[in-house]
């Protein structure tokens, strides 16, 4: 079979750190694996322009597809009419909207991923995220390495995450985890809000409420965490309406998706400090362009502004733990083995996860 793969180039780095599993240069790990089975294994990160997938010609032939959400090979409807034998996309990570999802289901091409692979990882990215937001950690450490010291300037915006009421949008295997690092800062409240609720075992134990009513929920949290996946349900979710429904100063952290909120509208709402920061490693367009609204945004007294580029589910632990769950999904797919349900977004005609979105 003729199997591709669209990653990040890794440059100096992917040389020097083998680790750096998810990139050009290592390939995943799977080229002696997948040769050794006589299959042919292309590797690239074309993914833009006339010969995105590298592609074009190559994908007409390609049998399976991997790519990773850290550098999005978008398979379009219109590039999956062109992909005859493709019959697999494997999503080397979490998050598999960078494929067409409903015309996968038209195809019968099955969409797999490495459900739980990178989740704790992205879980302490989020506790990081929202604990330099309150703390306004980002203007402090400019002070520092700038030669500056000016506690007041930074002080006058910085706060306890102990006593403020969090709550995740999506409450699936990040959210979740999120929900269970919060419990020891002794926040006031910890909620929730998702069309599934938890095990009522989960739900005691993190002693999180469920908010049915979205804005009713955004209106209760000083800290809002994303943590659906994109879908047409959530694509756009966070903008202007729903902005004037949050507390006035919130903070805000996105680590699930970029297009799940507005960008335009979380800079202005950043830059008039009616949300008090917003952070996180997700971008509507990846990569970022140099003149991306969330790049220069700052609240009006100079912090609020936690971006980084999208690598919070990319660590190395999560990179060796996504790789061997690639080779497995393959071997079980080679081998006429049943995949893991958990990993089935899409499986031959239909949906199998319902997470994204209420059908
Ligand atoms: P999951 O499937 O375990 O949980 C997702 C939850 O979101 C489910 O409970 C689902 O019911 C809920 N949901 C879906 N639509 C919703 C909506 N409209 N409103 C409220 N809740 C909704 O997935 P997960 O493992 O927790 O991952 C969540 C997302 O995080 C992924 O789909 C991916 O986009 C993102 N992610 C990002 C990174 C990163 O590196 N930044 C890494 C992994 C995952």
């Amino acid at each position: 079979m003729k199997v591709l793969a669209i990653l990040y180039n890794g440059f100096k780095a992917a040389k020097a750190e083998p680790r750096l599993l998810g990139t050009v240069e290592n390939e995943l790990g799977l080229r002696a694996y997948l040769e050794s089975q006589g299959h042919e294994y292309i590797v690239t990160s074309s993914k833009e322009g006339p010969d995105s997938y590298g592609l074009t010609d190559v994908c007409s032939q390609t049998d399976i597809l991997i790519t990773t959400p850290f550098h999005p090979g978008y398979l379009t409807k219109e590039l999956m009419a062109k992909a005859k034998n493709l019959k697999v996309c494997v999503t080397a990570g979490v998050g598999s909207d960078h494929v067409d999802l409903n015309a996968a289901v038209d195809r019968k091409i099955q969409v797999l991923e490495v459900s739980g692979s990178n989740v704790v990882s992205v879980a302490e990215q989020v506790m990081m995220s929202i604990l330099l937001l309150v703390r306004n950690f980002v203007p402090a450490h400019e002070q520092a390495i700038s030669g500056q010291w000016q506690v007041s300037d930074i002080a006058r915006n910085a706060f306890d995450l102990e006593g403020k009421v969090v709550g995740t949008l999506g409450a699936g295997r990040i959210g979740h985890r999120v929900l269970q690092r919060l419990v020891p800062f002794n926040t006031k409240e910890l909620l929730y809000f998702d069309y599934k609720a938890l095990p009522e075992e989960a739900e005691k134990a993190v002693g999180a409420r469920r908010v049915e009513d979205l804005k009713e929920f955004v209106s209760q949290c000083d800290v809002v965490t994303v943590n659906a996946p994109l879908h047409e349900g959530t694509k756009g979710l966070i903008n202007k309406d729903l902005l004037q429904h949050f507390k006035p100063g919130a903070w805000l952290v996105n680590t699930a998706r970029g297009a799940i909120c507005n960008a335009d509208d979380v800079a202005a709402a950043v830059k008039s400090g009616q949300l008090r920061g917003y952070a996180g490693d997700v971008w509507n367009v990846q990569p970022a362009p140099a003149d991306h609204p969330w790049r220069s945004m700052r609240n009006p007294l100079g912090g609020g502004n936690g971006m980084t580029p999208h690598y919070s589910g990319t660590t190395l632990d999560a990179q060796q733990r996504y790789a061997e769950g690639t080779k497995k999904i393959l071997q079980n797919y080679f081998e006429n083995k049943p995949q893991d349900p958990g990993n089935v977004i899409v499986g031959v005609g239909k949906y199998e996860s319902a997470s994204y979105g209420q059908r």
